[in-house]
């Protein structure tokens, strides 16, 4: 059976890593989730006190990261490793997210993460989700997804997955990340959060999980399917 490359794009916590993650697992793919990468690189920046304005800084601490994803059997879940660590709770957590926009906007840090996801997906086979899969990763992904929900609607999610893992933050906490993330992610110089122009558009407001899965399922089988004649 051909593969292919499928590219989930959209703003923060539209859910487009689990949807990701059930259509990869359904269709026997890889999934990667490179929002988890630039949580890494930033959760090592933070630990390492890193100077963001220093480029020297920034290079060489690079140097010194590996990110893996190890599958955990137990819960079902791919985890972030970072330099051997596991670090997939660490992460999620507010301070990690309230600085990834800010680190993911460096270059250099985004030419060494493009670099290792366009490696990952060089077989094909792969279901990516993140902000540049589509325009900058893999441009000529055969499917090409854009989501979004209402601000409302990410938010109380994104706060459930907060306190399934004991996490307890407002809700106002969590539309000003999730707002100022989108905003920084949209308007920043490299590889801006962008709609490209053959990229599908699903609003999942008001959709229930499983019907989102399926309408990626729906368009990846045509897409499949397609790829096979040609
Ligand atoms: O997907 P998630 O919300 O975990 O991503 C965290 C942050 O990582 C985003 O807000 C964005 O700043 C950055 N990111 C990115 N490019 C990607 C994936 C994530 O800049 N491909």
């Amino acid at each position: 059976m051909k593969k292919i490359n499928i590219a989930i794009d959209g703003l923060s916590g539209c859910g487009k890593s689990s949807t990701a993650k059930a259509v990869a697992k359904i269709l026997h793919y890889k999934f990667i989730d490179t929002g988890a990468m630039y949580r890494a690189v930033t959760l090592y920046f933070l630990q390492e006190q890193v100077n963001l304005t220093s480029d020297k800084e920034v290079t060489n601490a690079l140097d010194e990261i590996s990110i893996d994803f190890t599958f955990n059997k137990e819960s079902q879940k791919n985890e972030t490793i970072l330099n051997k660590q596991n670090v997939e709770n660490e992460i999620r957590k507010m301070y990690v997210s309230e600085k990834v926009s800010a680190v993911s906007a460096i270059k250099a840090v985004r030419v060494a993460m493009v670099a290792q996801q366009q490696e990952m997906g060089k077989d094909k086979g792969v279901v990516m989700d993140g902000r540049d899969i589509g325009s900058v990763v893999f441009p000529d992904a055969e499917l090409k997804v854009f989501m979004t929900a209402s601000t409302e609607v990410r938010a109380k999610r994104r706060q459930e997955e907060l306190a399934a893992k004991g996490e307890q933050v407002s809700l106002d906490e969590i539309i000003e990340n999730l707002e100022s993330r989108d905003h920084q992610d949209s308007t920043r110089k490299e590889s801006p959060l962008l709609k490209v122009a053959d990229a599908i558009e699903i609003d999942t407001s008001n959709l229930r999980f499983d019907d989102q899965v399926q309408k990626v399922l729906d368009l990846a089988d045509h897409r499949i399917t397609e790829a096979k004649i040609l």
